[in-house]
């Protein structure tokens, strides 16, 4: 069965090109992630296959058939919002069964749609509340029922958790999760939260000004990000990215900058040597080791200049000449003090190169 085909499509509001040159495929129960900064263009994407949004152009097909001149109701699309736009004088009941007796479905599978959805979401003690005797995250809860009884082809979600405090949005994240393999239709979920986007998405598609920059399962994007956005977009603390020259050392090659050396490693080699004797080099700070004592790997020496307790861990920015590196994932029973010499290394395999020119990655 097919999905949702978005080809070439482009939004423009005047002189703002929004969304630029967009092609996605989805399959007919896919669960894709759109990411990216405020203003990528994320949301008018989102409108435009809602049918709240005109296509400037390109095509947009929902099922094998033509949608960009159909209304919302024709293209059978559920909309999840940030805020959950419930009747207030209806109870949960009342606002789950609303859309289906508006369209004349039998009082008997009205009933049974909504105790099975409200089961799902364990909504079931609650069905007699008014929407202001819930908690955010059971509006929510029956923002989600009032989409699932309908079934419809395509499920939308527009930042859904963004209204919820940080507890709530974990555990609504992880209710997500749940839902996510009994809806047997393609969802588009939108989200500029990276940790939303990586834990939910079959696949994630991370977008920067108007134009889509990588998309790919979570692991691809973190373990291939394409390009230096998608690099520092994805993961927290963000890569450190330092530029380096290339440089030929008794028949080694190395990336050097002030005090760093690092061997480009065997499998990086040819892509390395067709740069112009400079690399963008980029590591994440949880693949970086910090020693207290000599380091025979180490890439590059330094001294503590900040330590911050995480809790379960440390996050030790280090700083070395004018560079500065983030390293996380330190022992939190570490004592470290500010100035303290350290060396850092880095496994082979963990080395991202990007070329300084292109901001695309090699290889
Ligand atoms: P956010 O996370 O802040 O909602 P977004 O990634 O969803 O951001 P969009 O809302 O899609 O971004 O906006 C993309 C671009 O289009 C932005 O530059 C925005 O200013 C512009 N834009 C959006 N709606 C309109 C409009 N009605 N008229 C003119 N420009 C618009």
């Amino acid at each position: 069965m097919q999905g949702v085909d978005l080809v070439g499509i482009n939004k423009m509001y005047g002189s703002v090109h929004a969304v630029r040159n967009v092609d996605l495929s989805l399959g007919h129960d896919e669960f894709v992630v759109l990411v990216g900064p405020s203003g990528c263009g994320k949301t008018t994407t989102l409108r435009m296959v809602a049918g709240l949004e005109s296509i400037s152009s390109g095509s947009l097909s929902i099922q094998g058939r033509r949608a960009n001149d159909l209304t919302p109701a024709q293209r059978d699309v559920a909309m999840v919002f940030q805020n959950y736009a419930l009747y207030p004088n209806m109870n949960v009941y009342e606002n789950m069964a609303f859309g289906l007796r508006n369209r004349g479905v039998a009082r008997e599978r009205v009933d049974r749609e909504i105790r099975r959805a409200a089961e799902v979401l364990a909504l079931e003690k609650l069905l007699d509340r008014k929407p202001r005797q819930l908690s955010g995250g059971q509006q929510q809860r029956v923002a989600l029922g009032r989409c699932l009884v309908r079934h419809p082809k395509l499920f939308l979600f527009d930042e859904p958790l963004s209204n919820l405090d940080a507890k709530l949005r974990l555990e609504m994240r992880q209710e997500l999760k749940r839902l996510k393999s009994r809806i047997s239709a393609t969802s588009i979920y939108v989200t500029h939260d990276q940790i939303e986007a990586m834990t939910l998405g079959d696949r994630v598609v991370v977008m920067a000004n108007g134009a889509v920059q990588q998309a790919g399962t979570p692991e691809d994007i973190y373990h291939r990000p394409k390009n230096i956005f998608v690099a520092t977009f994805i993961g927290s603390p963000p890569m450190n990215i330092i530029e380096t020259t290339l440089s030929s050392m008794s028949d080694r090659l190395y990336f050097t900058a002030g005090e760093l050396k690092l061997p480009v490693p065997a499998h990086l080699k040819e892509p390395v040597s067709k740069l112009p004797g400079k690399a963008l080099l980029g590591l994440r700070p949880e693949h970086i080791a910090l020693e207290t004592g000599p380091a025979l790997d180490a890439f590059v020496k330094g001294s503590v200049d900040i330590t911050e307790l995480l809790g379960s861990e440390q996050l030790v920015q280090v700083r070395s000449g004018e560079r500065q590196f983030t390293v996380t994932r330190v022992d939190p029973f570490r004592r470290l003090a500010p100035g303290q010499s350290v060396s850092l290394s880095v496994p082979a395999e963990e080395i991202h190169v990007f070329d300084p020119q292109t901001q695309q990655r090699i290889r």
